[in-house]
């Protein structure tokens, strides 16, 4: 897999440094436009968590489905997937790290759909999933 399917690509600003997941256009901090394109860390911790019991059309393969507020290294949180942890081990403070997977595919027309979710950390992982 080339590495631009891993990245989490947000922004930066400028003028005053702060970072933002997904990219704005304009500075919350400092109300500058001038912001670039910036990667995420692609490591963080959970700050809290749910499991979504109930399926969404394309997704029942994967049900349960926990989500996780996760705050990256660099300080900014975004919701993502988890993955590769059981509901039960899961707790704040868990280190997590960014994996590769399959997000859904469509049934009809075969197509799949790649993106980020996040697993722990300290465990390795080589599903190629
Ligand atoms: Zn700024």
């Amino acid at each position: 897999m080339r590495d631009r399917y891993y990245s989490i690509l947000g922004n930066k600003c400028a003028d005053c440094g702060q970072e933002y997941f997904p990219p704005l256009s304009v500075c919350r901090k400092c109300h500058s436009t001038n912001l670039r394109d910036k990667q995420m860390p692609r490591n963080g911790t959970l700050l809290s968590y749910t499991m979504q019991k109930e399926s969404l059309p394309g997704f029942e393969d994967q049900e349960p489905m926990m989500f996780g507020l996760v705050r990256l290294d660099n300080g900014v949180k975004i919701v993502a997937q988890l993955v590769d942890v059981s509901y039960e081990s899961l707790e704040r403070g868990t280190n997590l790290r960014a994996v590769f997977r399959r997000i859904r595919s469509n049934g009809e027309s075969g197509q799949i759909f790649y993106g980020y979710k996040f697993a722990p950390s300290r465990k390795i992982t080589g599903a190629s999933e």
